[in-house]
């Protein structure tokens, strides 16, 4: 008999484990526990938006848009930019629609890395983004954020190399809700010029923050022929599983991403496209109502966080509290066994620390809340951890 190799997973995809945040919005339903892992609302979307998708439907919008996006919604995209960001961008050389941000960060980086090209990652980061440098052969080097989150101009000096290329920056920031400020955003814009850096600034939480508008990078001197903006309609209005994205990029570097873009999926969902390019036309109320909504959330959670006995600052933007768990651990407990003993315990589902860190020690004393959740949600949740907590016993720190 020959020998016949059993089928394997490719090398590449052996590289890297499955999504942990994803893995514990599967762990929460097995045990019937308060979701508060994976990032996504509990909430309903818009009506409008949805009526404007319906229409669409309605309308037979069924077949595929252009491969880089509707002309309606890069449109209406630019039209928006203009107005709430005060950048121009022409939507025809600069703008692609994509699956979800997570399709334009790997879009991005196979659109315009070369296998070996260093890329600089702040830590903690989004997870997908290590799993992204791997399948685009990009090295990512990981550089820790210093005290307080905050953007650490001199490690990310020492970290670059003569391969680096590029910088990936993610605000406001998941996990840690950092809205990182103007020095260090100037910092890190001097950092690019002066070895001629790419910036990939995933967006996604742009209009989730309390600390006033957002600034894009875009709007920065001289930034906006390096870098590339990440974002889309998921988290702005309440859609994460819509998957309907935006890569912005120099026009030097949009037929790499649409390229890529276009072999990877084609192209997002052509009713959908339609509904957020309306949904982008409506006034500055609707931000101002999200804002406020998200900020008793955020109060809500970091209040009941806090009185339980976990530690965390109040977040600046995005949906996620860090909390630093290390008083509640048991000898020899780590980040993801403790949020395993959370679930059981307690029924509320975290996504442990160690996810958003290259080496899961750094992160094993921290997990992530997240509080896109009605405020009933949260209410229980925090009751939940409440009780649990007085039901421990005392402890000094
Ligand atoms: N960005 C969200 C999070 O960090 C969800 C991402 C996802 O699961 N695609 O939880």
């Amino acid at each position: 008999m020959p020998i016949v190799p059993t089928p394997h997973a490719s090398a590449r995809a052996e590289c890297f484990v499955e999504s942990v945040i994803r893995e514990m919005t599967r762990v929460a339903d097995a045990h019937g526990a308060i979701n508060l892992a994976q990032g996504f609302p509990d909430f309903p979307a818009p009506e409008a938006l949805k009526e404007a998708a319906v229409e669409a439907l309605r309308a037979d919008i069924n077949q595929y848009a252009v491969t880089w996006g509707a002309p309606s919604l890069r449109g209406a995209l630019a039209e928006w930019l203009r107005r709430r960001r005060g950048v121009e961008v022409d939507p025809d050389t600069r703008i692609t629609i994509v699956c979800g941000a997570t399709e334009g960060m790997i879009a991005a980086m196979l659109g315009v890395l070369d296998p070996g090209d260093e890329i600089l990652i702040p830590e903690p980061f989004y997870e997908n983004y290590g799993p992204d440098c791997i399948l685009s052969g990009a090295q990512p080097r990981f550089v820790p954020l210093a005290e307080g989150f905050r953007l650490d101009p001199e490690a990310l000096e020492a970290a670059v190399g003569p391969r680096t290329r590029a910088v990936v920056l993610n605000t406001p920031h998941n996990p840690t809700g950092r809205v990182f400020g103007r020095e260090e955003i100037e910092g890190l814009c001097r950092l690019c010029h002066r070895h001629g850096l790419l910036l990939l600034t995933d967006e996604i939480y742009e209009e989730i923050l309390y600390t006033g508008p957002h600034r894009t990078l875009l709007l920065e001197e001289g930034m906006d022929e390096r870098t590339l903006v990440v974002s889309g309609a998921s988290k702005t209005f309440s859609v994460t599983g819509w998957r309907i994205g935006w890569v912005i990029s120099p026009e030097s570097l949009t037929s790499g991403v649409r390229k890529v873009h276009d072999f990877l999926t084609v192209g997002a969902p052509a009713p959908l496209q339609e509904a957020v390019a309306r949904a982008l036309a409506w006034d500055d109320a609707f931000y101002d109502g999200l804002r406020a909504e998200y900020r008793a959330r955020r109060d809500l959670l970091v209040r009941g966080l806090q009185e339980a006995g976990f530690r965390c600052e109040t977040p600046e933007g995005a949906y996620y509290v860090m909390t630093d768990v290390a008083s509640f651990l048991e000898p020899g407990e780590d980040d993801a066994a403790f949020a395993l003993r959370l679930v059981r315990e307690a029924g509320v589902a975290t996504v442990p620390g160690s996810s958003f860190f290259a080496d899961p020690a750094r992160g094993r004393t921290w997990i992530r809340f997240c509080y896109a959740k009605r405020l009933e949600t949260l209410e229980e949740a925090v009751r939940r951890l409440g009780a649990w907590a007085s039901q421990r016993p005392a402890c000094s720190s």
